[in-house]
Parts: C-alpha cells; sequence; structure tokens
C-alpha cells in the first residue's frame, strides 16, 4: 500500500464511468483513516467495487463546527479523504467549509483531481472556452431564476450551469426570454450509456425538451451573447475585408458571422456588395 502524508484530500470520484477513477485517488482511499462521504450509501457503493472496506464518516457543508473540526483533527496526524457522491467535491457538493477550515488550522489539503461534470461538457460541447463561468444550479423558483439570468446577462463568457431533466424546458424558455437566440448545448449522461451532446438556439431547444423531457443527468452550457461582444459596424466590415482577400464571399461569410454572432446571410449580402464596389 502507498503512504501518503497527513492531510485532508480532496478526491474525484466518477460521474458514471467507474473507469474514471484515478490510480491515485484508489491508492488515497486505500490509504485513508476516514473517508469523509457526502453519502454513506453511494460512496460504499464505490468502495466496494474498488474492494475497500473504510470507516465513513457523512459529511456536508451543514454538518456541525463539531464534526467539521474533528475531520480536521484527524487530518493533522492521518489521511482523510473527501469525497462527493460523484465528479469533483465542492463543484456543486460539499466541502467548502471544510477545505476552509483544514487550511485556517495549518492542515495540509492536497487535490486529487479528475473528472467532473462542468469541465467534461465544455471539452466536448464546441461551445467557446476560453472563458468561461460556471454558475452551478440555478434557483427552481421562476422569479428567482430570471434575476439570477439577468444578474449574469453582461459577461462576456460561455455560462456552464447544472441542471435536471424535468427542469430543463421551462429553464431553456427562460434562457430564450432573457438573452434572446444564444447558442446552447444540452451534454446529457456524460461517461455513460446514453452520452449525448445537443446544440442549437435556445428557443429551439426549449422546444424540443417540452415536447421530450430528457432523462438523467444534465450540464446546459449557454455560449456567450454575440450582443456581449462589443464591435461595431466598421468592425465587421474591416474584418470581412480581410477575410475575402483569403477566401471565397460564402466561406468569408460564414467564418464573419461566426466570429461575430450575426447571420450568415447578411454577411454574405454584405460581402457581395462590398466585392461589387
Ligand atoms: N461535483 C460534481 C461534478 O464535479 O461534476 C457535480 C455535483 S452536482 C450535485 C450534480 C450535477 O452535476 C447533476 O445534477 C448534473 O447537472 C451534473 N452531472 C453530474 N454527472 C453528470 C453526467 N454524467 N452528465 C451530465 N451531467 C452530470
Amino acid at each position: 500500500m502507498m503512504s501518503f502524508e497527513s492531510g485532508l484530500y480532496v478526491v474525484a470520484t466518477p460521474i458514471g464511468n467507474l473507469a474514471d477513477m484515478s490510480q491515485r485517488a484508489i491508492a488515497i482511499l486505500e490509504a485513508a483513516d476516514i473517508v469523509a462521504v457526502e453519502d454513506s450509501r453511494v460512496t460504499g457503493k464505490l468502495l466496494h467495487h474498488l474492494g475497500l472496506k473504510k470507516k465513513m464518516r457523512r459529511y456536508n457543508d451543514h454538518s456541525s463546527e463539531q464534526d467539521r473540526l474533528s475531520l480536521v483533527a484527524a487530518a493533522r496526524d492521518g489521511v482523510v479523504a473527501l469525497v462527493s457522491d460523484a465528479g469533483t467535491p465542492l463543484i456543486s457538493d460539499p466541502g467548502y467549509k471544510l477545505v476552509r477550515s483544514a487550511r485556517e488550522a495549518g492542515v495540509e489539503v492536497f487535490a486529487a483531481p479528475g473528472p467532473s461534470a462542468a469541465i467534461a461538457a465544455l471539452s466536448i460541447c464546441g461551445l467557446p472556452t476560453d472563458r468561461f463561468l460556471f454558475a452551478g444550479f440555478l434557483p427552481s423558483k421562476a422569479k428567482a431564476r430570471a434575476d439570477a439570468l439577468a444578474e449574469l446577462a453582461g459577461i462576456k463568457a460561455t455560462l456552464v450551469f447544472y441542471e435536471s431533466g424535468p427542469r430543463l424546458a421551462s429553464t431553456l424558455s427562460a434562457i430564450a426570454e432573457a438573452y434572446g437566440n444564444r447558442e446552447i448545448a444540452v451534454a446529457r449522461e456524460l461517461t455513460k450509456k446514453f452520452e449525448e451532446v445537443v446544440t442549437g438556439g435556445a428557443a429551439e431547444l426549449a422546444a424540443r425538451y417540452t415536447e421530450h423531457e430528457p432523462k438523467g443527468e444534465i450540464v446546459l452550457i449557454v455560449g456567450p451573447s454575440a450582443d456581449n461582444v462589443l464591435f461595431e459596424e466598421g468592425d465587421v466590415d474591416f474584418a470581412l475585408r480581410e477575410a475575402l482577400a483569403t477566401m471565397p464571399a460564402a466561406k468569408a461569410a460564414g467564418a464573419i458571422a461566426k466570429r461575430f454572432g450575426l447571420e450568415r446571410r447578411d454577411v454574405y449580402a454584405r460581402a457581395n456588395e462590398m466585392k461589387s464596389k
């Protein structure tokens, strides 16, 4: 068995495919004196799958301070592993207060990184990833959800949400209402048998999922708004002129429309106008 220095180990676990458990994560769980878990039934199954029998302690951010400090004390002299039901702890999951307490107490905190649905979805959905904002679950009440969306409206980044099947359609409608028809990706059941990524406009996808409520777990990704990219008409003309120097009008129009979030046919018309001048 590998040995590890004492501390709190934040251990990511699979989001669906058990083979995504890292070797190091397994070794840490094996070496752990205590495994702090969100739900002992869920983690019990994982430990059983790994052939490990471990002392589990239930922990979430509503646990008492006494419970939290007792885990911190245990991590001072031993190996405490923190896991959540799936994915990376602290990412819409418990652990924040525990990590904070451990650091404040001068106890080492180590990452055993691995799966996280948000990152997995971003990595395959084809929306911009250079700037993104992870916003977790939106509130379920319509008014609070609309307020939260309004607050995020001006952010010049791709937005990442966790969502549930029964709520997806109404959330997409709320997004269409708040942001217009932005490009969306619905990443469902990642790493599992029915994994899929469906892309389209917010309104179109709202209609699709109103008709068929999706099953399983979902990450909802909202591409940045074209309005958020501040540009002047002259910028489009300039970029289009540059593009026309190296490619045919149709291709240039496609590229520029995409870059500025414009209708392809409008840009194509403008390209032809410029060429005829
Ligand atoms: N900590 C986890 C992580 O790092 O991904 C997320 C925990 S959060 C309580 C659970 C939510 O993550 C689900 O409701 C769903 O929105 C998303 N999720 C988890 N597993 C997923 C999967 N395999 N495919 C798509 N979304 C998933």
